[in-house]
């Protein structure tokens, strides 16, 4: 099939890539010309396994291609898909500028019969939105031919994106029109023909089931984080506990694991985004804002164990592992390091950070705060009075710990993920500090 991709971000440029890699057609629109410019020479603007190496294969082959002009993106596709970002407003709600813009080029440039796919997080009832605005603009255009609109929403997860698009657990179709559901039935043969079930539905259930299914998450992380906190004060290992409810069919062992809570570009905006979407249809979500509040205050819980530690911050060298807002991304956006950072700033603190990925985007969003940046865990630990590690990163599981404790001032390490093993550190006279552990 021919398809367009409005929105070349985390989300757009996967599913560009991924479908072209399943033999479709596939040009990908965005705005930022900067980003478009590097794409068309195969330079991947994030870090993601696997998606430099299919996204160079894929435009070498000509199966995936890059615009800027949106008259041309949407002259293209038989569907088009509107990928593009719906970030926190100052109230709190989903932003959908972004959303509405696209709809209306679709309603300007579409030059027949197209499927109009939203993949972004969107409220519910965002597709009527975005289909009145088309329809204005048909009106305007006095067009004949008709559009169908389809809410498409997006589950993959950053840091195995890939993986996630070409095995996803679910594929969910919300749309009026049973020619719409056919077209989209046909795009994702290859998913279903492999056992992937594709849940057909109406365009607001589809919608909320995005908003449910982050809701959830965040439920569960946290849950496990009050269990941590109370584990605390009542003595007890949330390890284990999580290990055993985790074994509970009921119940599932992921997104169990206790710590400095959940960040992201998804999770922390779009409880936020239902939480305000139930205050406009007059529905008060009292769960969803005890878990907002939870993951508020477990952000700053290792900042108030260092604290507890080290007594005063002030001139004291703190070393931090992980900056990304979880591992395998560069993705910065709401990481709970951020909140840390900030706080050890206010105190005056010297701060010294490393990630394998996330450094030139710590460096954007940081950029009024002094960090040092080093290249290897060992090198930002030298002299340092605590290290606090706060993106599980698989290669913090292998470092040399007799080199760390030989350079470090102070042997301490605040665990803000439960990652390292407190008895192995113990063994090489570091101490250890976790979460309800
Ligand atoms: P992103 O911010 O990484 O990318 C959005 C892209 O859209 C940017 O490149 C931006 O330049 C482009 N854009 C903005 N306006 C445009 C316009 N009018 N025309 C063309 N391009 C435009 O966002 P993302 O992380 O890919 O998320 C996109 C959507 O998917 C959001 O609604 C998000 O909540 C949802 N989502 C994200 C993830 C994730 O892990 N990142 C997972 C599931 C769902």
């Amino acid at each position: 099939m021919k398809i367009t991709v409005i929105g070349t971000g985390y989300v757009g440029l996967v599913t560009g890539t991924c479908l072209a890699e399943l033999g479709n057609d596939v040009l990908c629109m965005d705005v930022d010309k900067k980003k478009i410019e590097n794409l068309k020479k195969g330079i991947i603007p994030i870090y993601e396994p696997d998606l430099e190496t299919l996204a160079q294969k894929n435009i070498s082959a000509k199966k995936l291609k890059f615009t800027t002009n949106g008259e041309e993106a949407i002259e293209f596709g038989e569907v088009v898909f509107s990928a593009v970002g719906t970030p926190e407003n100052k109230d709190h709600r989903a932003d959908l500028k972004y959303v509405k813009l696209v709809a209306e080029t679709f309603g300007k440039y579409a030059n027949a019969y197209k499927v109009y796919v939203n993949k972004s997080t969107v409220p519910v009832k965002t597709g009527e939105i975005c289909e009145k605005i088309i329809r204005k603009e048909f009106l305007k255009r006095k067009i004949k031919f008709d559009f169908d609109l389809v809410s498409n929403p997006e589950f993959l997860r950053e840091g195995r994106a890939i993986k996630d698009t070409f095995n996803p657990d679910r594929i969910v179709i919300g749309t009026k029109s049973s020619h719409a559901k056919e077209i989209m039935g046909t795009l994702y043969k290859p998913l279903t023909d492999k056992g992937i079930e594709l849940i057909s539905t109406d365009i607001k259930t589809a919608e909320i089931i995005k908003y449910a299914s982050n809701a959830m998450l965040a439920t569960k992380i946290s849950f496990i984080n009050e269990i941590a906190n109370f584990c605390e004060k009542a003595g007890g290992n949330i390890k284990v506990i999580a290990k055993t409810l985790g074994l509970d069919k009921r119940i599932g062992p992921h997104f169990l694991h206790a710590g400095i809570g959940y960040g992201g570009s998804c999770l922390p905006k779009d409880v936020k985004a239902l939480i305000q979407t139930g205050k406009d249809l007059k529905y008060n979500f009292k769960l969803l804002k005890a878990v907002d509040e939870i993951n508020k205050t477990q952000k700053e819980i290792i900042f108030h164990k260092l604290k507890k530690e080290l007594k005063t911050l002030k001139n004291k060298h703190i070393a931090i592992w992980g900056l990304s807002f979880k591992p395998k991304t560069d993705d910065m956006r709401e990481a709970p390091s951020i909140t840390i950072i900030q706080k050890l700033h206010q105190e005056k603190a010297k701060i010294f950070a490393y990630d394998p990925e996330a450094t030139n985007q710590a460096k954007k969003i940081l950029k009024n705060i002094p960090v040092t940046y080093g290249k290897t865990p060992i090198e930002i630990a030298k002299n340092a009075d605590a290290l606090l590690l706060l993106t599980e990163w698989e290669e913090f599981s292998s470092i040399d710990f007799q080199k760390l404790k030989s350079v470090m001032k102070n042997p301490l390490i605040l665990d803000g993920r439960n990652f390292l093993k407190k008895n192995i550190l113990k063994n090489f006279g570091i101490k250890h500090i976790g979460i309800g552990i």
